[in-house]
């Protein structure tokens, strides 16, 4: 999709940090981390938001989910982490291409702010 940064980032058309990829999904390094570890997983298929998922997108968000714990491990997260989706306007959701952080190295605290 046209000036979406991280159908961008997908294509490498601009850089990022990659800590994993494959022909389904890329996760790299947040530009502005809120933890001392804090990357991003997105498919590579432009999808706006989580609202915007349909049947289709089943086995690629299996997949999304399947891979988290193997990056967390790659990560050195053995303590734990948090997995975020902030969608839509109320969400907070400020980059409309599907997306998860994954936050880890320091303990979180309940609820978000
Ligand atoms: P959202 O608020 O949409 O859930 O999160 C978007 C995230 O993307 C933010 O944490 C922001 O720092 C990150 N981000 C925005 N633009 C870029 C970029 O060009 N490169 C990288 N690596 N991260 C970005
Ligand atoms: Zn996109």
């Amino acid at each position: 999709m046209a000036e979406c940064i991280f159908c961008m980032i997908a294509n490498k058309e601009i850089p990022s940090k990659i800590v994993y990829e494959d022909d389904q999904i890329i996760c790299f390094h947040d530009l502005e981390p809120q933890a001392p570890v804090h990357v991003l997983i997105i498919p590579k298929k432009h999808i706006s938001s989580l609202d915007d998922i349909t049947g289709e997108d089943q086995e690629l968000l299996g997949h999304i989910m399947l891979k988290v714990k193997d990056i967390a491990k790659e990560l050195g997260l053995e303590n734990g982490y948090r997995l975020v989706n902030n969608c839509g306007e109320d969400g907070f959701q400020t980059v409309k291409h599907l997306h998860f952080h994954l936050l880890g190295k320091r303990k979180m605290t309940w609820p978000p702010g």
